[in-house]
Formats: C-alpha cells, sequence, structure tokens
C-alpha cells in the first residue's frame, strides 16, 4: 500500500480503498496477496503487473486522459483522480448495462426533453433523465481524505458515457452547473469513443471567475448554458441588476420574477453572481433557496433507484456505497 506514494496517495488513503473484511494477515497467503493486487488494480486503474514486482510500483493503466487543470503540479493528483474515477466508472457501467447508449443531442434539445412536463431544468431532473438515457450520474461523496477533489469527471467505459461529480457543495444549483458542463463534454464530442478516455475537471468557474484556455472548456460551458436556460437565463438575471439586494431581497425578487418562467430560481442567481462578482450576497441567497436536500443527496439518492445492485459483485458494491455514501435501498 505504501508503494502507491509514487502516484501521491499515502497507505492510509489506499487503504481507506479496500474493502473493510480485509486483514493484513491474509496476504502472508500467496491467495489472499493476489486477491489484495487484484482488488488493488481495480479500485486504482493501475496494471496488476505492476503491483506485483519484488518491489511494487503502481503504473495507470493506458488511457485517454485529459486533465483541466490550472496547477502546474496538477495532472499528477489529477492522474490518481482519474485512476479512482476509472475503478468507480466501470462499476457504474456495470449497474448500467442494458441502457441505451444516447446519441448527441444539442443543448436546446437536450433542453426541450428535461422540460417536457414544464418545471426547470433542476439538479434531480437532469440527474435523472441522465440515468434514462443511459448516462450514469454519482456524487463521489467519499473521495479520499487528504487527496485533492476535482469538481467533476466524465469518461467511457466501452461506449458508455459516465459523470463523476466530486466537488463538496450544498447547493443544487451548482453541482446542476457542473452536471450540464460534464454532459456538454459528452454531447460534444469531447471524449473520444472505444478509447477509455477520462476528462477531469479540476475547477469549474460555478461561482468565481475564470477564463478557459482551450475550446473544449469554452464549449462544454456554452452547452451547459444553453440547458440550465441560455438567453432567457441571461435576461432573467440582467432583469436584476441596478439594484442593491440583501441576501434574503435577492432571493425574494428572483423567486416573485419567475412565478410562470422555465427557469431555475437557482440558476438565476448564480447568473446574477457572474454578472455581478458579488458572490458572497449570491451564495448566501442560495441557501434561502434551498428546499431540496443537500445537492450530493439529491444526486446520489437519483442514482440508488437507478442501479442495477444485483449485477454487483459483493466488493464491487462495498467500493461503489463507500466513494458515494450511499446508503442500499431497503430489500
Ligand atoms: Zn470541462
Amino acid at each position: 500500500m505504501s508503494s502507491f506514494k509514487e502516484l501521491g496517495l499515502t497507505a492510509a488513503q489506499v487503504r481507506s480503498l479496500i474493502p473493510s473484511w480485509w486483514v493484513d494477515e491474509v496476504a502472508q497467503s500467496e491467495d489472499g496477496l493476489l486477491e489484495l493486487q487484484i482488488l488493488l488494480a481495480r479500485r486504482f486503474n493501475v496494471s496488476l503487473g505492476s503491483l506485483q514486482e519484488r518491489d511494487p510500483s503502481p503504473k495507470f493503466q493506458a488511457t485517454a486522459p485529459r486533465f483541466k487543470t490550472v496547477h502546474p503540479d496538477g495532472s499528477s493528483q489529477l492522474a490518481v483522480a482519474a485512476g479512482i474515477g476509472n475503478g468507480l466508472a466501470h462499476l457504474l457501467s456495470a449497474a448500467a448495462e442494458g441502457r441505451p447508449i444516447l446519441q448527441p443531442l444539442s443543448p436546446q434539445s437536450l433542453r426541450a426533453q428535461l422540460m417536457k412536463d414544464g418545471g426547470a431544468a433542476t439538479l434531480d431532473r437532469l440527474v435523472g433523465w441522465s440515468w434514462k438515457q443511459g448516462i450514469p450520474i454519482v456524487h463521489v461523496t467519499g473521495w479520499p481524505s487528504g487527496l485533492r477533489r476535482p469538481d467533476a469527471m466524465c469518461m467511457r467505459v466501452d461506449q458508455r458515457p459516465i459523470v463523476m461529480v466530486v466537488r463538496k457543495e450544498t447547493a443544487p444549483a451548482k453541482l446542476a452547473y457542473l452536471v450540464a458542463h460534464e454532459l456538454g463534454h459528452i454531447m460534444c464530442g469531447h471524449l473520444a469513443a472505444g478509447t477509455n478516455a477520462v476528462l477531469v475537471d479540476e475547477t469549474l468557474p460555478v461561482d468565481a471567475q475564470k477564463s478557459f484556455f482551450d475550446d473544449d472548456e469554452k464549449e462544454a460551458d456554452a452547452y451547459a448554458i444553453e440547458v440550465l436556460g441560455g438567453a432567457e437565463l441571461d435576461a432573467a438575471a440582467k432583469r436584476l441588476l441596478g439594484r442593491p439586494y440583501s441576501e434574503l431581497s435577492l432571493a425574494a425578487e428572483v423567486l416573485s420574477s419567475l412565478k410562470d418562467k422555465p427557469l431555475d430560481a437557482g440558476q438565476v442567481i448564480l447568473a446574477w453572481g457572474r454578472l455581478t462578482q458579488e458572490w458572497k450576497t449570491a451564495n448566501a441567497a442560495l441557501k434561502y433557496l434551498q428546499t431540496m436536500q443537500a445537492a450530493p443527496r439529491v444526486i446520489n439518492d437519483v442514482a440508488r433507484d437507478e442501479i442495477d445492485f444485483d449485477v454487483l459483485s459483493t466488493d464491487g458494491m462495498d467500493h461503489l456505497l463507500k466513494l458515494t455514501a450511499m446508503e442500499l435501498p431497503p430489500a
């Protein structure tokens, strides 16, 4: 376990992702050691051979990773994130077997599908719609402590795209933005099919000003904004400009201005924040809107209803539940 140090993982972080039944004495037998090596290889997406050397030196399996990092030392941390994400993605892909593989959609058609029964593009709808279209989404609530959390990742296992939201965040509107951004990467073809491509977004401009360096990020973000309301969202935020607000008056104004509009109040507040940079007020106003559960629970409650738990091995299930902090559905 300490050999993972070269990849930037402490032995304790590795240990946090192995099954609870594991006791170190088992590794004294050859079979027991092999079991541990197989588990670690799958959990972290490293090659089994690299763990079996006399001096183990874990090496990531070949994928086509693309790390969207702003930190010079970021990519080694993000490679670890991609490895963990990959292990989880294989489980989610198995748990979604038999679902359709969605063809790319324009953001306008995605929005139209989301809202065909009225209402707005909210987090629970986005996640529910994605699962039904064969795109599993979970929140990785149980990210190993001490390891840098990226905001989100998307990847393909065989043909199936999978989204993982990692950012610690309670406001549903912010995670809806992340989900829509990752769907943007998928729909715009940024994950080449059949290459086990992994895309890790370290930080996205959910509530901070940041300009993107590359075209894929701009494209995914434009897609997200369109799904979440596009020009209508922008207009609603602009109508709020020019007046001073407290967090409470901002929340009230947004709610009353949206009566018949198909927009999510949280998205309007985020859009207002992007225009004014008054994030303290915007973030506090978002708290007043929170009628749903904390955002990670919103995602994982949907996921729990959609996952086919019967196809998972005991260890696979253990791992999935640990990383998502989900509780098993009642039998
Ligand atoms: Zn991105």
